[in-house]
């Protein structure tokens, strides 16, 4: 069965209690999109609160631990996130790799745990733009890919279906600039052909990739119709139900085309 377009916000750290209101709005609307799979990860401390207002987007977080539990001040497990009613989370984001110095290894490491946690995993991978203009753009992000994906055991087939891939090219996020609709097909390409490479024909097609980089209402149906791109990561746009809803609507629209 063909999955449905995965529309999911990243509010980053923005948001108080007050916020609750434009998770509501966002879960109102995601009742009238069926044909769209919404879902935000807002800051830890709102995890909860979404979860029990919710009634059809989930809620994940924005990272986790590697570890189960222990002497790590401030951090917090992915069986905690899964505890309070997360359902994903996201991981490698480049915030997180350039401001907290995140190895492709550590990525890793958190991936698996969030996975044996029961959560699924929303892995971000992205070249910067000294990268792409010297173009290496595709060896870096299939590398980076590659050496950030979580190792687990042969059979466990339910992996697939929990695994999400982000493609957010570093330049275009936050910044207004989008990748064109021709790189954005390059690049999701060869994410395909590497995971097709290390999964098989039909596992590494289960796998959606998604894009993000300043996606809004106004890019989001040209983005979102190109060959490759399963649903979008979202940041800015994603922090009132009005913009957010927008793109989650150009996703039900290009369903329907
Ligand atoms: C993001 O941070 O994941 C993101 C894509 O941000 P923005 O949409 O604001 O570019």
């Amino acid at each position: 069965m063909p999955q449905r377009p995965y529309i999911v916000g990243n509010w980053k750290m923005h948001g108080t209690r007050a916020m609750l209101s434009e998770a509501r709005a966002i879960d109102r609307a995601a009742q009238r999109h069926m044909k769209v799979e919404v879902a935000i990860a807002p800051p830890y401390t709102l995890i909860h609160p979404v979860h029990r207002e919710a009634k059809q987007i989930a809620v994940g977080a924005q990272d986790c631990h590697h570890e189960d539990g222990g002497a790590h001040t401030g951090d917090i497990s992915a069986a905690m996130i899964a505890d309070a009613g997360g359902k994903f989370v996201i991981l490698g984001h480049s915030e997180r790799r350039q401001n907290h110095g995140e190895s492709d290894e550590l990525v890793r490491r958190k991936a698996e745990a969030a996975l044996k946690a029961g959560l699924r995993v929303i892995l971000c991978c992205g070249e910067s733009e000294e990268i792409r203009e010297a173009g290496k753009a595709t060896e870096f992000v299939t590398g980076q890919l590659k050496a950030s994906l979580p190792e687990f055991d042969e059979g466990d087939e339910a992996i697939f279906e929990k695994l999400t891939v982000a493609y957010e090219p570093i330049w275009a996020i936050g910044t207004g600039k989008t990748a064109t609709t021709e790189d954005i097909a390059e690049m999701h390409g060869e994410i395909r052909k590497l995971l097709v490479s290390l999964y098989g024909e039909e596992q590494g097609r289960e796998i959606r990739i998604l894009y993000g980089g300043s996606v809004k209402p106004e890019n989001a149906a040209d983005i979102l119709s190109t060959p490759e791109v399963g649903g979008a990561l979202v940041g800015g746009a994603s922090l009132t139900a009005d913009s957010f809803m927008g793109i989650a609507l150009a996703a039900a629209e290009s369903e329907e085309a």
